[in-house]
């Protein structure tokens, strides 16, 4: 009976981590969604499955309170449009990831 038992546990402490992982995968992706949202990225496509590799989107992201948010094209990370430099109608956290961007072409 003690063979059985084990074998429940073990089945038991597989199934909470499987679990465990959906949950905090799960949030993870909520987080992000809610990220989007409160920045009121209008572009909604998220570019994972185009193999751009960061998937960053648009770029250009908005807050609902003081200055608007941009998104650096190439790393993705958020900043003050005004610390941002421009390209087209996408934005850089500096020109090192500017000139980066534009040499890949699109
Ligand atoms: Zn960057």
């Amino acid at each position: 009976m003690g063979k059985l038992l084990s074998w429940i546990i073990l089945i038991g402490l597989v199934w909470a981590a499987i679990k465990l992982l959906q949950i905090s995968q799960r949030k993870r992706e909520a987080a992000r969604r809610a990220a989007a949202d409160a920045f009121g990225d209008g572009a909604g496509t998220d570019e994972a499955g185009s193999g751009a590799g960061n998937g960053t989107g648009s770029g250009v992201a908005r807050k609902p309170f003081g200055e608007s948010m941009v998104q650096c094209a190439h790393c993705g990370v958020f900043m003050p449009r005004s610390a941002a430099l421009p390209h087209g109608d996408r934005f850089y956290c500096d020109s090192e990831h500017q000139r980066l961007d534009s040499n890949r072409g699109t």
